[in-house]
């Protein structure tokens, strides 16, 4: 258990806390979804309500290690301004940090500015002039804690007994912990989104964890080649063949149930249609969603779960005639019995958009830190942390 920010004291203290307001930009370079900022908000209210002040770090986007403005914190500070009802001063020289006084909340420009942050081995110092700024460190960015950076990792080093987790770390872990050590059974996952690579860990490491998993998205044609079903120009993973092959044979083993999809929406481009999976699908079509006979089978299972684990869409669901699989599933999932965790990334999205966020157990704040939590459950900026 490590420590958090409520087991220190911290009155008249310097707090530097990295938080993740890497949130999305418009076009015009406004903040699209303000999420991430708001979930900070019970950490950065409770270090000003004892009294302390506030010293906020954070990358955006990806600068690699150069000044960028359109990628500058000048609209995060501003978001949080309004939040707090108080002023947060954009620092862009780091050490001006120094003289903070009690009560002032500063943001730290963009932390990836600097190579350092991303590569503290090109840069070592670049940490401990992060650390000089402050008398605690705080973990608060869940959705970077999967990074060795800087801000996440190795700041910890000149913070012995004096780095702890925040409010949102905590309750990530609260909700993610038990899957990896006691989830309620049935527990069920369903995992869709692009590219069975990135995915193939995480499905590995959850066979021994689930009772049943269904599958959807682009990776699922990989999984269909292998059981010699055509899927004619559908995304496809050559290299990964062989780790289909063995999670499905560690499934069967298992006696691990894999659904996949049993109707498919395939396009031409200038023509969709709904075919059966079974048909395989031709060469010049490719598959885009599950289809309704697959919600409708894999509805009767999912009803029966204690506990359901989402990540990835089950389609091209930025595509309006390609949504209709990933809605209807966040749908399904909103009215389940099932405590349902849905672990970041474009299935927020689409769960967010049709304003089910209120009827999920837990939507997390970090897609690609969630999946590396359950397939190692641990993650490097919060093992760093101090024990309790
Ligand atoms: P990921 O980041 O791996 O969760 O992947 C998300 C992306 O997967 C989204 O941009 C979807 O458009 C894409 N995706 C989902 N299903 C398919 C599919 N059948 N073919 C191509 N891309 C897909």
């Amino acid at each position: 258990m490590k420590l958090s920010l409520r087991d220190l004291d911290i009155k008249g203290k310097r707090v530097l806390m990295r938080v993740d307001f890497n949130v999305p930009l418009k076009d015009d370079g406004t903040i699209n979804d303000d999420t991430r900022i708001r979930m900070a908000l019970p950490s950065i209210r409770y270090v000003l309500d004892q009294g302390a002040s506030l010293i906020l770090m954070s990358h955006l986007g990806r600068p690699k290690g150069v000044s960028n403005p359109a990628l500058s914190l000048r609209p995060c500070a501003d978001r949080l301004q309004n939040f707090l009802g108080r002023k947060v001063a954009l620092i862009t020289s780091y050490e001006r940090a120094k003289g903070i006084k009690i009560g002032e909340v500063y943001l730290l420009e963009n932390l990836r500015f600097y190579k350092g942050e991303e590569h503290p081995g090109e840069d070592p110092d670049f940490a401990k002039s992060l650390a000089n700024l402050g008398d605690v460190y705080v973990n608060d960015a869940f959705g970077t804690a999967h990074r060795k950076h800087a801000s996440t990792a190795v700041i910890t080093n000149f913070f012995p007994n004096k780095s702890v987790m925040g409010f949102l770390v905590e309750k990530e872990l609260s909700f993610l912990a038990p899957l990896v050590t006691s989830p309620k059974h049935p527990f069920y996952a369903i995992i869709g989104g692009a590219k069975i690579g990135s995915k193939i860990g995480v499905l590995e490491s959850l066979v021994s964890k689930i009772d049943a998993i269904f599958i959807g998205g682009g990776m699922a044609f990989t999984l269909f080649k292998i059981k010699n079903i055509d899927i004619g120009d559908s995304l496809f993973d050559d290299k990964m063949m062989d780790k289909g092959r063995d999670f499905l044979q560690k499934c069967r083993k298992k006696g691990v149930v894999v659904h996949l999809p049993q109707d498919i929406m395939i396009t031409n481009d200038k023509e969709n249609r709904l075919i059966l999976a079974t048909q395989g699908i031709p060469s010049g079509w490719r598959g885009v969603d599950i289809g309704p006979e697959t919600l409708k089978e894999w509805e009767k299972f999912l009803n029966k779960a204690a506990t359901i684990f989402w990540n990835g869409p089950m389609g091209v669901f930025e595509v309006a005639s390609f949504a209709d699989g990933t809605n209807q599933l966040a749908k399904k999932l909103s009215t389940m019995p099932a405590d349902v965790i849905v672990g970041g990334g474009d299935s927020v999205a689409a769960i967010q958009s049709l304003q089910l966020e209120k009827n999920f157990a837990h939507i997390s704040t970090g897609g690609g830190a969630s999946l590396e939590y359950i397939e190692y459950g641990q993650l490097p900026g919060i093992e760093l942390l101090t024990n309790k």
